[in-house]
């Protein structure tokens, strides 16, 4: 087994303060860290920059690794999911989708999941185990040397926007997450602005102002209901955190404002929430809070007690929540075919092919953002 420790994932800092107890100056770090995080190398022999001699002994104490991609899949819209295996043989998905003006990575923060949400499939696997900072980072590093993308390019990326919107709660694994987003955010290195990494999360209350200050990324809030009678089933963690307590951390998340607004994810389920009546419920709700609301169609998996709501249901409630001046966009399906693990998508199971072909005709055809 390697016994080598991996550089990937430790903090400027931490970096620094391994190569002082080598002996090396201080700006070695920040040469090491622009080959590691900008130019994409994993290989110290690479590293030309630095002193032969420095290379070799980097090279017998460390690595620089990347998770392993287990299976690579493309769907016909481009969209492109990467099962990712980790070092213990634990995995997760890490999807691209591209857009004519961006291509966002979701990613995951846990293998699995404690929050049992009802309509996610995930929520039906155990917690296995939260994912560290150096393997949060690597599904962005391994999405990058899939995407041929470095070294990390300034302008016109394939990967502009990052989303934890894959397994698990980021929240429930904030110092990762944390030390993770750091890392891509540094401008020397994988370079994604705050504006273009959202945390998503079913409501977290004590941690969503902490994120907020400390890491000023943008915020989806995974709401789904409007009542906490309903949201208590939908999101078990509403009985944790009531849904006044989810609008006010809402209301003061730091840096919110009309050009960065909080996002709202509502899956759609048919009979479920998707009344008229409930979105004129949601538009009170959020009152005063800089939002704009998300609407998914539910991606079913076998087994799933629920349905998607009608094409008209959707349009319905749109409408209502656009008329009050919010932005609703539906989400457009993406790599069905693959059945990509991504927000909407999250199914793994080759068996619903043929149901989700079926669902698509018949329920949402919607418009793209
Ligand atoms: N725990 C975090 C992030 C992971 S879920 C959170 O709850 O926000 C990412 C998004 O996918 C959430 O909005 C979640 O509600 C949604 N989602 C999960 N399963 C879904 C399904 N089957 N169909 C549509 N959206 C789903």
């Amino acid at each position: 087994m390697d016994v080598r420790k991996n550089l990937v994932g430790l903090s400027r800092a931490e970096l620094a303060a391994e190569l002082a107890a080598i002996g090396a100056e201080p700006y070695r770090a920040r040469q090491l860290w622009h080959w590691i995080y900008h130019r994409g190398a994993t290989d110290f022999a690479a590293m030309t920059s630095l002193a032969k001699s420095f290379r070799a002994d980097l090279a017998e104490r460390y690595v620089v690794a990347r998770p392993d991609v287990a299976r690579a899949q493309r769907s016909d819209d481009g969209t492109q999911k990467w099962l990712i295996r980790f070092a213990d043989g634990q995995e997760a998905e890490c999807v691209h989708i591209p857009e004519e003006d961006r291509g966002t990575l979701c990613i995951s923060s846990q293998v699995g999941c404690t929050l049992t949400c009802k309509f996610c499939h995930t929520g039906t696997q155990r917690l296995v185990r939260n994912l560290a900072a150096a393997e949060i980072v690597g599904q962005v590093m391994a999405a990058r040397d899939a995407l041929g993308e470095w070294p990390s390019p300034k302008d016109d990326r394939l990967l502009t926007n990052i989303v934890f919107m894959g397994m698990g709660e980021p929240l429930y694994n904030y110092e990762h997450v944390a030390a993770a987003v750091k890392i891509i955010l540094d401008n020397e290195g994988l370079s994604v602005s705050r504006r273009k990494i959202t945390l998503s999360t079913a409501g977290v209350v004590p941690m969503m102002r902490k994120s907020g200050e400390e890491l000023g990324v943008n915020l989806a809030v995974s709401l789904h209901a409007v009542t906490d009678e309903l949201r208590d089933v939908l999101v078990p963690l509403n009985k944790k955190y009531p849904l006044a307590e989810l609008m006010d951390a809402c209301r003061t998340y730091p840096g919110a404002s009309n050009a960065r607004r909080v996002t709202f994810e509502y899956v759609m389920l048919s009979g479920v929430n998707d009344s008229p009546a409930e979105a004129k419920e949601l538009v009170r709700l959020i009152a005063g809070i800089p939002a704009k609301v998300n609407l998914i169609p539910f991606n079913p998996w076998p087994g799933a007690p629920y349905e998607c709501s009608s094409a008209r249901a959707i349009t319905a409630f749109a409408d209502i929540v656009n008329a009050a001046g919010y932005p609703s966009p539906v989400r457009t399906p993406r790599g069905r075919d693959i059945l990509a693990a991504c927000g909407q998508l999250k199914s793994d199971s080759v068996k619903l092919k043929k149901s989700l072909r079926r669902d698509e005709t018949e329920a949402a055809q919607p418009s793209t953002r």
